[in-house]
């Protein structure tokens, strides 16, 4: 067990600070306050940081931590946190570590009792959630999926089942791809299109899967897909785990078939549904 009393201690401080996600006003005040005050910003992009750093006349020295500098940049981190006190860490947009890098520098730092601090603001999936009209609790942020049509298939075959309202980043030339997959694996949902949000060609699509790839034009920008959690499960309180798999069972699905599907639709372990059945006769 760790404790960390962020701001009644003298401890080495690495800021997680958000930036915004289009509109340049999307900042907070302490975030300004706090990057004019640190020794050292780590950036993933130095010339778009630059950007936002000179528009509020902040001229603190950058350095990069990027996706592909990340293991020699944590190490330059913590030779730097010989030197200095606080350090901040932002992305190109919005918070870092939400599909940006620095969870593996969060990880190393903690271990070393650092402090890790965040400095709240602008989150692309947050903004699209509470602007889609679909259930904002409990919800998943589940990232991109991955680019690899297969890949990309069974990850959502994993999340057929899930109550929740799922989310999801995605590049424009994928979204035809994706949406038709979702459409595939867990059906005519009812989707929204956030795409640029906070900028001036903002648009919100509201509407179910068949729907949104009746569009014609290609759609750009950047994109955050909220797709409806599964609204048709049926309610597994009355029945047992033992009995619902010897259900799939009496339907013609072999014994193990039958525990992976009563796990993914109760959304529990397959190892828990298994001890359920060990020893009994399905
Ligand atoms: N760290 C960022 C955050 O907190 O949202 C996300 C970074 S991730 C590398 C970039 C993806 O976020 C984009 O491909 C898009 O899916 C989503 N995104 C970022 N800005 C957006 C915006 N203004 N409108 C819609 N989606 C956005």
């Amino acid at each position: 067990m760790t404790r960390q009393k962020s701001f009644l201690n003298e401890t080495r401080t690495l800021y997680l600070v958000a930036t915004p996600i289009g509109n340049i006003s999307d900042i907070t005040i302490r975030a300004l306050e706090l990057l004019k005050s640190v020794d050292i910003i780590y950036c993933e992009d130095k010339r778009n940081s630059l950007k936002l750093l000179t528009h509020y006349n902040i001229k603190v020295p950058l350095k990069s931590y990027h996706e592909f500098n990340k293991e020699k940049a944590s190490k330059t981190i913590i030779e730097d946190f010989n030197k200095y006190q606080k350090i901040a860490l932002i992305s190109d947009a919005g918070t870092p570590v939400i599909s940006d890098p620095g969870y593996e520098l969060v990880k190393i730092l903690i271990e070393k009792e650092f402090n890790i601090v965040s400095i709240p603001g602008a989150s692309a999936f947050l903004s699209a959630l509470i602007v889609s009209g679909l259930e904002t609790k409990p919800f998943i942020y589940y990232g991109f999926l991955s680019e690899k049509e297969t890949k990309r298939k069974s990850e959502l075959e994993n999340l057929r089942y899930q109550k929740m309202t799922l989310i999801f980043y995605e590049a424009p030339h994928r979204l035809k791809k994706t949406l038709t997959a979702i459409l595939e694996v867990l059906g005519n949902r009812q989707i929204v299109i956030a795409r640029e949000l906070t900028k001036k060609f903002e648009e919100i699509i509201r509407g179910t899967a068949n729907e949104l790839l009746m569009i014609e034009e290609d759609l750009k920008g950047e994109i955050v897909l909220v797709v409806e959690g599964n609204k048709d499960l049926p309610d597994f309180s009355a029945i047992t785990i033992e009995e619902h798999v010897k259900s799939f069972i009496k339907d013609g699905l072999t014994k193990n078939e039958a525990i992976k599907k009563v796990a993914q639709e109760r959304n529990i372990p397959k190892n828990e549904v298994y001890k359920k059945c060990l020893n009994k006769d399905n």
